[in-house]
């Protein structure tokens, strides 16, 4: 569960985040979307414990970040739009190192970390390439490897900024089934994406940010609804919505 209440970004003047308040239950998929420069990275960050709000809460299955940072950040699984990855190790030595990051080798039994770490890059169709250097990977690999490690310690909390660019049609598809299958297991994500058809298909419930404040927010019929468009699809939404105070 994630519970956002009142959150506040400045930079400076300008407010990129301005009280933002959401409540995302356990198993939904949140798709939070909105024209270039809203906000999105900015809320993402904060959800992920990366970056101070000016004021306002996060709290990851009801643990404060602000006061619990770490305790809050092992439940969390964070993919980032633009993510750093350590190009000279191979594929299992960074899943090794994330591991050691979240402290999970040394509660595990012996033989654990390497079945888990081949099970997620099985699933991730990556598992050839797991004593390759990392460099020699694509775009589209590094992205796959990316959601593996975020997803080997189990989150019960997704943060996703931007999943599916760089990937081909099959990885998309693979992601979109994987994000459906982890909300049914009872996994909270949270999504910011441009591509609105991606949104449409696998969010419980969507939300429109635009100019740091949320507009609207809701399943796609309460979404029309909010528009008074009763036909539109979730691009005309968008346009509705972000439109008349762009
Ligand atoms: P995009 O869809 O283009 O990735 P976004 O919705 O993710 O955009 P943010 O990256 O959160 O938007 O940016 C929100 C606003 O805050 C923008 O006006 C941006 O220029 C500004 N901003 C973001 N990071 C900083 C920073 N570190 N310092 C100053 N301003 C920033």
């Amino acid at each position: 569960m994630i519970e956002v209440r009142e959150l506040k970004k400045k930079y400076g003047e300008l407010t990129a985040v301005d009280s933002l308040t959401l409540e995302i239950p356990n198993g939904e998929i949140f798709g939070f979307i909105g024209p270039n420069g809203a906000g999105k990275t900015t809320t993402i960050s904060m959800i992920a414990g990366l970056l101070a709000p000016t004021s306002g809460s996060v709290a990851i299955c009801g643990v404060d970040m602000l006061k619990n940072p770490t305790y809050a950040k092992q439940h969390i699984g964070y993919i980032p739009d633009r993510p750093y990855i350590y190009e000279k190790l191979t594929a299992m030595e960074f899943l090794k190192f994330t591991a050691d990051l979240f402290s999970m080798t040394a509660k595990m039994a012996k033989g654990e970390f390497k079945d888990r770490a081949e099970a997620q890059l099985k699933k991730f169709s990556l598992l050839d390439w797991a004593d390759e250097l990392i460099e020699s990977f694509s775009h589209g690999m590094k992205q796959r490897l990316i959601m593996a490690a975020a997803l080997l310690h189990e989150p019960k909390v997704l943060v996703v900024d931007e999943p599916m660019v760089g990937l081909d049609p099959s990885a998309i598809k693979m992601v979109k089934q994987m994000l459906v299958d982890l909300a049914a297991d009872g996994t909270t994500i949270f999504m910011s994406t441009h591509t609105l058809k991606i949104a449409e298909d696998v969010c419980h419930r969507i939300g429109v940010i635009h100019k740091g404040r949320l507009i609207a927010s809701g399943t796609i019929d309460e979404l029309k609804q909010q528009a008074n468009a009763d036909n539109a699809d979730l691009e005309q939404l968008f346009m509705i919505l972000t439109e008349p105070i762009a």
